[in-house]
């Protein structure tokens, strides 16, 4: 009863005939004062009060004439569409609307602040368009040889999130090949081993020089940016795993091999303990083209 004579009275005024409503009319009854802080309102405190007889039978006519003009489907809808709309505004009318709708928690405005301005920082120290990859733009790398140098170098402090125990100058191409095998060959090899990876041990990066500084020897790609020679890794417990001592035992020289063998195909060259006598302490990858794929041993 009381919703229904809610909606004839949302109806009236949709009509706009409030104001040549006669007096016999139904009438809506204030409703009560503010609620104070001292009481929570119930839905009581709201109801409207009971109507003398003869507005009773008044608002029985009405409904009789109303209940006849909504059975018509067109009436329906249209009255179903205003009156969704009506309610509404209704409802935000009402003074404990406010008081009674639910509130979002607000997020403290310290961890917003962090955590945006981890997100510029990220930004700002990320070369090669990406933020996995922390350094500085080095530019133009002049070479002491004429074979030497890099176009447009990168020094890298982290990938991932995995500092270097040294900065590493490189090309951008590189640096994305050894970005994707740290997250896909290294961190997968070492799993929670120790906690995780927490540096990579680079043993070298850019420098001006031949293959392994053998006199005569074709420029290495090492002199181009294009390389990194990574002899172990700092797990967070403080743990070392090293190339040298690591490779030929079980558990850590499964996890070595492991992402040597993951690292073929991201890079042109890959080289291990395995490879020749050169490399018992690292791991050489380099970005160089081969023909055949890539070279890993
Ligand atoms: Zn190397």
């Amino acid at each position: 009863m009381r919703v229904t004579s809610v909606l004839v009275w949302v109806w009236i005024v949709m009509a706009g005939a409030v104001d040549a409503a006669p007096e016999t009319s139904l009438k809506p009854v204030a409703r009560a004062e503010k609620p104070t802080t001292a009481s929570i309102p119930t839905l009581s405190d709201f109801r409207p009060t009971a109507r003398p007889a003869v507005l009773e039978a008044a608002l029985v006519e009405q409904l009789t004439h109303q209940f006849q003009a909504e059975a018509d489907p067109g009436f329906q809808r249209a009255l179903a569409s205003q009156i969704g709309m009506t309610t509404r505004a209704f409802a935000a009318l009402s003074p404990q609307a406010i008081g009674l709708s639910s509130r979002p928690n607000m997020r403290p405005n310290g961890i917003v602040e962090k955590a945006m301005a981890q997100r510029r920082a990220r930004a700002k120290g990320a070369v090669c368009g990406d933020p996995d990859i922390q350094g500085e733009t080095v530019g133009f790398v002049p070479g002491r040889l004429s074979a030497c140098g890099i176009k447009n170098g990168v020094k890298v402090r982290s990938f991932s999130g995995v500092t270097l125990s040294q900065q590493a100058i490189l090309d951008c191409k590189t640096a994305k090949a050894i970005k994707t095998w740290v997250n896909k060959g290294m961190k997968p090899a070492i799993g929670n081993t120790g906690g995780g990876v927490s540096q990579i041990k680079v043993a070298a990066h850019y420098a001006c020089r031949t293959r392994n500084n053998q006199a005569g020897a074709k420029i290495s790609e090492h002199g181009k940016g294009r390389a990194i020679d990574i002899s172990g890794f700092k797990l967070r417990d403080g743990r070392q795993i090293t190339l040298l001592q690591d490779w030929d035992r079980r558990d850590t020289g499964a996890m070595l091999r492991k992402m040597h063998k993951r690292a073929c195909g991201i890079f042109g060259t890959v080289l291990g303990p395995d490879s020749d006598r050169f490399h018992k302490d690292h791991f050489h990858f380099d970005t160089a083209r081969h023909r055949g794929g890539s070279f890993c041993r």
